[in-house]
């Protein structure tokens, strides 16, 4: 913007090289989206000024009636879109909203299950450096490496072998359905309470293609930026009877004001999420995801030694392993952005390397189905992340494929309405 060009010309450059960044690479990051212009719009609206601690009709603060139209719009489109029977909509973030579900449901000490990170699990699930690992007793379930699925009779061993105060089910690195029934059940019988983390999948759920956490889980909690495609932000999703408890955690246990901008450009995406074009688009989401697997398991990538994780997907994104390939997941991900994709490297179940080098990639389709691929564009895609992770790659080899990326991001223009100074 002209404003913000005059006033900061450093801060302005830096936003439009990210544009230019975004319209010229092929996003690829599975937990990355694109927002609309409306939802960006909400976003960077006065309503960032606003104070609102508290919630609709009960804040601690004057001057909150625009506010409070907002925020009880979100809720309403949130509970319409997942039928819960509770929701908070202002977690600022996917940890926020697991901070506070887990400050609602266990005391420091208490004990929690959740998948071990190094096996697809989230930070906030009870790694060692993070605030569940240090105010938690933490036992992790893991996959089995056969199939590298979870083992739901090591995940019922455990519940009650450590009587968990809550079992997290959740991910964000694992490429298949979650058994939500047997988490239930599994709960019931432990005494536990099950928090579901649907942050990646959310927006599958919303258009009915995943299997739906939210009437067997007692919390759900979730990002609204991944798959869902809104803002950056969190959210819980609750049953009536712990809805006093979660709004309490969030505020004041975890939070102080709300950030009334987020909240309305979360309002916007719920209801863009609730009209038939978000449907289409997650399952174009999906299609490309299984394209890409198709590709990825074929016999001419497989005998460069890269597989993928359980073999296939059933979401959003794959799982490359690259154990037995002679790239690791470091590498690969810097073969991937010569050639013009973003995507990041990934430790997969019993990786022998760091994880900072890691032997996977993990490959999400959200961003490029926003952007409007379909299947004939994934294929490409997929042909383009094939040939790229082939041993003996020359430079004019990555060049070629650098090239066919630029005839797709042209075809596909990426907030036209904005302008870009690379090209003024
Ligand atoms: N939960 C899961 C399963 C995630 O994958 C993530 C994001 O990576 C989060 C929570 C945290 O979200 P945020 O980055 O908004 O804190």
């Amino acid at each position: 913007s002209t404003a913000l060009r005059g006033r900061d010309p450093e801060i302005a450059a830096a936003i439009d090289s990210e544009l230019h960044r975004q319209r010229s690479t092929l996003e690829m990051i599975a937990s990355e989206n694109f927002t609309s212009p409306a939802v960006m719009e909400a976003q960077g609206s006065v309503l960032t000024n606003k104070y609102a601690e508290g919630y609709p009709g009960r804040r601690y603060y004057g001057g909150c009636e625009h506010v409070d139209t907002v925020e009880q719009l979100a809720i309403a489109r949130l509970q319409d879109l997942f039928g819960a029977e509770a929701v908070n909509v202002q977690p600022h973030s996917g940890a926020q909203a697991n901070a506070a579900a887990l400050h609602a449901l266990a005391d420091p000490g208490d004990t929690i299950l959740g998948l071990d990170l190094a096996h697809g699990g989230h930070l906030t699930h009870g790694m060692r450096l993070n605030f569940s690992g240090r105010l938690y007793d933490v036992v992790a379930y893991g996959v089995r490496e056969e199939d590298h699925l979870i083992d739901m009779e090591e995940v019922r061993r455990l519940a009650l072998k450590h009587r968990p105060r809550v079992i997290i089910a959740g991910w964000s690195a694992y490429p298949r359905h979650l058994d939500f029934a047997a988490f239930r059940r599994i709960a019931d019988e432990s005494g536990a309470y099950l928090m579901v983390d649907m942050a990646h999948f959310a927006g599958l759920v919303a258009a009915g293609l995943h299997p739906d956490p939210v009437p067997h889980a007692d919390v759900v909690t979730s990002t609204t930026h991944k798959t869902l495609g809104g803002p950056r932000g969190g959210v819980i999703l609750s049953t009536g009877e712990l809805a006093k408890k979660i709004n309490s955690a969030v505020f004041p246990g975890q939070q102080g004001g709300p950030l009334e901008h987020v909240i309305a450009a979360k309002a916007v995406a719920f209801g863009e999420a609730a009209g038939p074009e978000f449907r289409d688009r997650q399952q174009r989401t999906l299609e490309g995801a299984q394209i890409l697997a198709e590709r990825l398991r074929g016999p001419d990538i497989a005998a460069s030694g890269v597989s993928l994780v359980s073999g296939g997907t059933d979401v959003h994104l794959v799982l490359v392993d690259l154990r037995s390939s002679e790239l690791d997941g470091r590498q690969a991900e810097d073969r991937l952005h010569a050639a013009g994709i973003t995507v990041n490297r990934n430790a997969v179940p019993f990786d022998p390397r760091p994880p900072m080098v890691s032997s996977g990639l993990r490959i999400g389709t959200p961003a490029l189905a926003s952007r409007g691929f379909g299947a004939v564009e994934f294929d490409e895609v997929s042909e383009i992340i094939a040939y790229a992770l082939t041993p003996n790659l020359t430079e004019r080899d990555l060049g070629d494929l650098r090239e066919r990326v630029e005839n797709l991001t042209g075809r596909f223009p990426l907030y036209p309405h904005l302008t870009d100074p690379a090209k003024e």
